[in-house]
C-alpha cells in the first residue's frame, strides 16, 4: 500500500502539531507546513523522534510565492497529496468590541483565515486530484457558526469577536463551495470544529487540550470513502451553520 502523504499548516504548535502527531502514528508521511524555519524544523524532528516520517515544508499561508514554492516541492518530492489540513489561523481581536475592531484586525485576519486557505487550497488542489481519496479539513471554529452566536442563550454570542468569528463563518461558505465544485470526485472537504482548546491562540483560557482539539480533524482527514463532504464537525458530531 501506498504511503500518504499529509500536509498540515501551522503544524509546529497548538492544534496543527498534534494533528501531526496523530497524523504521523497512523502511518502518514506528515509535511509539518511553518512559516518560521527553527520552529518547523524542530516540530519536525520532534515528530520524528516519536518514530513518524515528518518533514518541514517552510509555508506562510499569506505569502503567495511560498505557498507556490511548497506546492512545487511537494510535486517534486512526492508527485501528489492526500491529505490538506489547512489548520493555521490567527485570532487578533481576543476582548474587542466590534465597534472598536480597527479594519487593519480585519483585514490581516482574513488574509490568514480566510485568503490563505483558499490559496493553500488551490495550490495544492492539481496535487490532492491525483490521490485516489483526497480529504480536505479546514480548522473553523463553533465561534463561526451563526446559529450559536447569535443565539442570547448560546455562551459564544458573549463571544462577539468581530475578525475573528467572521473569518470562521467566511471558511464554512468557502468549505461548502469547494465541497460543491469537488461532489463528482474522490476528493472530500469538510470544516472542523476542535472545541475550545487551550492554546497561544486564546493566552490558554480553553478546558480543552489541543491534543482533544485535533481528534475532529483526524477523524475528518481519514474518512472512508462513503463519508459526507461539505460539512461543518464537532466530535460531537455535525454543527449547526
Ligand atoms: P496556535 O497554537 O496559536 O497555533 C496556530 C498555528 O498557526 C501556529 O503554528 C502558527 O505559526 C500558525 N500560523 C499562523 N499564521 C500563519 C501563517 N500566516 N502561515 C503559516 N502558519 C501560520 O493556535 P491553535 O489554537 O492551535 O489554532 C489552530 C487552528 O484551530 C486555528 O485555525 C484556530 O482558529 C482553530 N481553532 C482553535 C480553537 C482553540 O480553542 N484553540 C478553537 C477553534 C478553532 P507560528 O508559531 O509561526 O505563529
Amino acid at each position: 500500500m501506498t504511503t500518504k502523504v499529509a500536509l498540515v499548516t501551522g503544524a509546529n504548535k497548538g492544534i496543527g502539531y498534534e494533528i501531526a502527531a496523530r497524523l504521523s502514528a497512523a502511518g502518514m508521511t506528515v509535511l509539518a507546513g511553518a512559516r518560521d524555519a527553527e520552529r518547523g524544523q524542530a516540530a519536525a524532528a520532534r515528530l520524528a523522534q516519536a518514530g513518524g516520517t515528518a518533514v518541514h515544508v517552510p509555508l506562510d499561508v499569506t505569502d503567495a510565492a511560498s505557498v507556490a514554492a511548497a506546492a512545487k516541492w511537494i510535486e517534486q518530492e512526492y508527485g501528489r497529496l492526500d491529505v490538506l489540513v489547512n489548520n493555521a489561523g490567527i485570532l487578533l481581536d481576543l476582548g474587542s468590541k466590534p465597534s472598536e475592531t480597527p479594519v487593519e484586525t480585519l483585514r490581516r485576519t482574513y488574509e490568514s483565515n480566510v485568503v490563505g486557505v483558499v490559496a493553500v487550497t488551490n495550490a495544492m488542489l492539481p496535487l490532492l486530484r491525483r490521490s485516489p481519496a483526497a480529504r480536505i479539513v479546514n480548522m473553523s471554529s463553533e465561534l463561526g457558526s451563526l446559529t450559536s452566536t447569535s443565539d442570547p442563550q448560546h455562551p459564544f454570542s458573549q463571544f462577539p469577536l468581530l475578525a475573528y468569528n467572521s473569518s470562521k463563518s467566511a471558511l464554512n461558505s468557502i468549505t461548502v463551495s469547494y465541497a460543491n465544485e469537488l461532489k463528482d470526485t474522490s476528493v472530500k472537504v469538510n470544516a472542523a470544529d476542535p472545541g475550545y482548546c487551550a492554546t497561544d491562540l486564546n493566552r490558554h483560557s480553553g478546558p480543552r487540550t489541543a491534543a482533544q482539539g485535533a481528534n475532529v480533524a483526524v477523524a475528518l482527514a481519514t474518512l472512508d470513502p462513503d463519508g459526507p463532504t461539505g460539512g461543518y464537525y464537532s466530535e460531537d458530531g455535525p454543527v449547526a451553520w
